[in-house]
């Protein structure tokens, strides 16, 4: 299995890159699946896409967390963020810049591409869209699909959603790419700060709202919703813990949607869950998840 990490920033066109390098190496016969990561997505928030390649059927369906090669689309995100996180000590690293190999210092001394595929894109398409062109430096870099296949992903996938004239023009520009990517190795060193993070525990988190409480003109607001928006109300079925069965495991919390149950000292070994029903809507989605099966959903009798 080979896999590829993109980091873009939205609107760059990272996705249909992993895309069409998918296709590529379907193209040549082998098995292949690509997946944009969705997180607070808008034009110019950094993004990532992934593309797995193999002879044989892919069953992973994680994201990338080790990758063969990393491309990044934007330098820029060489000063934010460890790009390299991950990536395997025989790997490399494909960036779209103007600097050699050896002028990009990165966390580690690592091979690496270059390709001045913005460049590249304007004098072949007029248009700074550097997805295509990033990917002949990935055939160049990586091997691992041919640059014809390349081609022929773009022409198939651009020309249609752009006709037939602009996927010729980024296959184009894919070619460029190939034939001027130079590979090296690049600086190591860079330090990166290590970013602040809250990964409250289960007791930190308030009934209710996973995210704590904020007053808003219209009122309350917790996790996602209002915290008088008590969703207790919508409840048929209710869900019944019983404490000999529940190990404390924490998957009931960690899955309910409207974080309506804390882990509670009892007195014995583990903490029980406890089901604030002023919040819990009845889904059952934690019953569902329970291991030992302690939860139960029993029909709800309304006073
Ligand atoms: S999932 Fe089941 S065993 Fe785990 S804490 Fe919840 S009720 Fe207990
Ligand atoms: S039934 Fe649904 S809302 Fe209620 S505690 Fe279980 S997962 Fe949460």
């Amino acid at each position: 299995m080979y896999e590829f990490r993109f980091h873009g920033r939205g609107g760059q066109g990272g996705r249909m890159a992993a895309e069409a390098l998918a296709l590529a190496a379907f193209l040549e016969g082998k098995y292949a699946v690509s997946f944009p990561f969705f997180g607070a997505e808008r034009r110019g928030a950094p993004v990532r896409a992934f593309t797995r390649i193999d002879d044989k059927k892919i069953r992973t369906k994680t994201q990338i967390y080790e990758p063969d090669a990393v491309i990044v689309l934007d330098e820029s995100l060489l000063e934010t963020e460890d790009v390299l996180e991950g990536l395997k000590d025989d790997g490399v690293i494909i960036i779209n810049t103007q600097r050699k190999p050896e002028e990009i210092e990165l966390s580690r001394e690592v091979r690496c591409a270059t390709v001045d595929a913005t460049s590249i894109a304007l004098d072949v398409l007029g248009k700074a869209i550097t997805n295509t062109a990033i990917l002949g430096a990935i055939a160049k870099a990586t091997g691992e699909v041919g640059i014809d296949s390349i081609e022929k992903a773009i022409i198939e996938k651009f020309g249609a959603r752009l006709g037939k004239e602009a996927g010729e023009k980024n296959a184009k520009a894919a070619r460029v790419a190939y034939e001027s990517t130079v590979v090296g190795k690049s600086k190591g060193g860079k330090q990166f700060e290590p970013k602040p993070q809250w990964l409250p525990t289960v007791d930190e988190l308030p009934l209710g709202g996973s995210i704590g409480t904020m007053e808003t003109y219209a009122g309350l607001v917790g996790i996602g919703s209002f915290i008088e928006n008590k969703t207790g109300g919508w409840r048929v079925f209710m869900p019944v813990v019983n404490d000999d069965k529940c190990i404390g495991c924490k998957i009931c919390w960690f899955y309910c949607p409207e974080a309506a149950i804390k882990m509670v000292d009892k007195g014995a070994k583990t903490k029980k869950a406890v089901i604030n029903y002023d919040y819990c809507k009845g889904c059952g989605i934690c019953a569902n998840e329970c291991p030992t099966k302690a939860i139960s959903m029993e029909r709800e009798v309304k006073a």
